[in-house]
């Protein structure tokens, strides 16, 4: 019997000028100030599977290039956020985690 994980990745702006970061397959883009850390947090499956990978437990993958960063969430859902809490962006209509089902 499986049941839905949760998965949350920081990640920070460590350079001195704006980063641009992506989450796809969204393709929601967001400015990140030097400095900034937030937090993206997704959620699996009932079953526990990330429905945007085949190859198993891989709820992220993080694509960077010199001045942008992507990252692919595998789950049915993001939630940014900073480290206070405070949302910046989610997309959430498929989250199962508010009881949403999909
Ligand atoms: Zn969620």
């Amino acid at each position: 019997m499986g049941s839905a994980g949760t998965a949350r990745l920081l990640i920070s702006n460590g350079g001195e000028f704006a980063l641009e970061l992506t989450v796809e397959p969204w393709a929601e883009t967001h400015q990140m100030l030097p400095k900034q850390t937030w937090v993206v947090v997704t959620h699996s499956a009932a079953d526990g599977s990330w429905s945007g990978t085949l190859r198993g437990d891989e709820p992220f993958q993080v694509d960077h290039r010199p001045e942008s960063v992507t990252v692919w969430v595998n789950g049915n859902c993001f939630h940014l956020s900073d480290t206070e809490g405070d949302a910046i962006d989610s997309a959430d209509w498929h989250c199962p985690a508010q009881g949403v089902s999909s």
